[in-house]
């Protein structure tokens, strides 16, 4: 089959969190198994170009309609990881992807609208007629809009769109502009069954158009596929979901084992297997030594997360100080785009900074984080709520046992060792519902007497962890059930 990914994220040369990973995971995933994927980007020029391979230019004639006039794109092609990528380069004086970030700008959905069309218009000129186009999350919700509209008409009859949503805090609610200047009549979707809000009837909503002009909608993971239709969760999209239930699904995101894997991890110490487990150890010294961390017989909690409210950023706060009082050592990896809060935990650094059982790195480190998981004996998601959380599954895989809030994906991957309705050999975790600071500390407690208590019982919860399949195998299985049923 024929698939065209349209994505603002592709791991690992355009990454913010989990957007990233899936669209590399699946996109590898479908590719090995004999499909043909593109993946179509911005140019960011903040993006790792140092894992790009053979990138040059392949369009230089791209004429992209933008209010009343055109902007003038090229669009280049390269290889990451072997996967495919076009990425799309606008000249115009907004300088629409050359601002060092990759979001947080004023002018977001008139940036990403614009990409959808200038995605759109490339595959027009290249002739690109793919089975399926699968798009992500708001940023790329005008494409459905884009191609039954207007594309339909010039010719493009023949794709199918699959619209995947990873986090509905995010919708993308701007004003009627922003139709405009991609071509669109406002007037035509300023209504309740196409693209108007649901709370804000004179502004649009980019995912919801999304929503209603796929021809499948899924998100990350069962749990919050319900959560969304049946609680504030869905931030106003309940109604739209519940209209279009029958092609909305959640399939549960996998993880690339290609990239994050203990068996063959470049950027860890000593590569483990379940088999030789005891080489964990080497990397639990090896972080030690890199963050100057004492090195007594303590368990390590670690945290690797966005810092923002849905992450539990205060339970993470009181997690440290918990964590330490009970005689664990604590590493933080996590950075946040609100200086707010960055500096808040820099303060928190600073006063912890003599702690020789605690490290808080305020920062994004790829490398650093496969160290982390791979030298940690226990890792904290206590997110207020969360589409499908990668972490979790990551840090199983390298054999460190998870600590979760019960909540969208994290409840339909993390089994309680205590109390999971789970055979023993699936219990991998401990859970907590109760988003306070008792229920953070119900779990961590169970977990740190059990490490100290019950070593054994402790491993065996890290061996069905490391056990569990959370790879792209079932996943890829089901999109590719999903691109067929569509196509046909
Ligand atoms: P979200 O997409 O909501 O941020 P996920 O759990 O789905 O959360 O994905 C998070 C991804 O980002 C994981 O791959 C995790 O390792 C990575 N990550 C998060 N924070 C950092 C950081 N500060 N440095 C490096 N990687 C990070």
């Amino acid at each position: 089959m024929y698939i065209v990914m349209i994505t603002s994220e592709c791991a690992p040369v355009a990454k913010v969190g989990g957007l990233g990973d899936v669209v590399q995971g699946l996109s590898r995933e479908l590719a090995t198994r004999g499909n043909a994927v593109e993946i179509i980007l911005p140019k960011y020029d903040c993006m790792r170009y140092d894992r790009i391979w053979n990138l040059h230019e392949t369009h230089s004639d791209l004429w992209v309609p933008y209010h009343e006039h055109y902007i003038h794109c090229d669009v280049y092609f390269g290889f990451v990881d072997g996967l495919k990528c076009f990425f799309i380069e606008p000249h115009s004086s907004e300088c629409f992807f050359n601002r060092g970030t990759f979001y947080g700008h004023g002018d977001d959905p008139e940036r990403f609208a614009f990409f959808c069309r200038a995605a759109l218009e490339f595959m027009l000129k290249a002739n690109k007629h793919p089975e399926v186009i699968h798009c992500h999350d708001w940023q790329t919700a005008l494409v459905p809009v884009l191609l039954f509209d207007v594309y339909k008409e010039l010719g493009m009859t023949h794709p199918r769109v699959c619209f995947t949503l990873h986090n509905l805090k995010h919708q993308g609610v701007t004003g009627e502009h922003t139709l405009r200047q991609v071509g669109l009549n406002p007037a035509h979707y300023m209504t309740q069954e196409r693209l108007q809000d649901n709370f804000n009837h004179r502004a649009i909503n980019l995912m919801k158009g999304g929503i209603v002009y796929s021809n499948f909608v899924t998100t990350v993971s069962p749990r919050y596929a319900e959560e969304i239709k049946h609680s504030d969760l869905g931030y106003g999209l309940q109604h739209t979901l519940h209209v279009h239930g029958v092609k909305f699904g959640g399939v549960l995101n996998g993880v690339d084992y290609n990239v994050w894997n203990p068996e063959i991890d470049r950027y860890i110490a000593c590569q483990y297997t379940i088999e030789t487990l005891d080489d964990k150890y080497e990397n639990k010294e090896a972080l030690r030594d890199r963050l100057w961390l004492n090195k007594d017989f303590k368990p390590m909690v670690a945290v690797i997360s966005r810092l923002d409210h849905q992450k539990g950023v205060g339970l993470i706060r009181h997690g440290i100080s918990y964590a330490l009082a009970n005689g664990c050592q604590f590493v933080l990896l996590g950075s946040s785009t609100d200086p707010a809060t960055n500096n808040d935990f820099l303060g928190l650094k600073h006063d912890l900074n003599e702690n020789p059982d605690c490290h808080l790195e305020i920062a994004y480190d790829e490398e650093l984080a496969h160290l982390i998981y791979a030298g940690a004996d226990i890792i904290v998601v206590p997110s207020a709520f969360e589409p499908c959380g990668l972490t979790q599954m990551i840090a199983m895989k390298y054999g460190t046992v998870p600590i979760v809030r019960g909540v969208g994906g994290l409840a339909n991957t993390v089994f309680d060792a205590d109390y999971a309705s789970k055979p023993y050999h699936e219990r991998n975790g401990y859970v907590f519902n109760e988003f306070d600071n008792e229920g953070l500390e119900s779990a961590l407690i169970r977990a740190i007497g059990l490490w100290h208590e019950y070593p054994r019982f402790f491993r065996e919860l890290m061996v069905n962890g490391m056990r569990s399949d959370y790879s792209w195998n079932h996943p890829g299985g089901h999109y590719l059930n999903i691109y067929h049923y569509i196509r046909d």
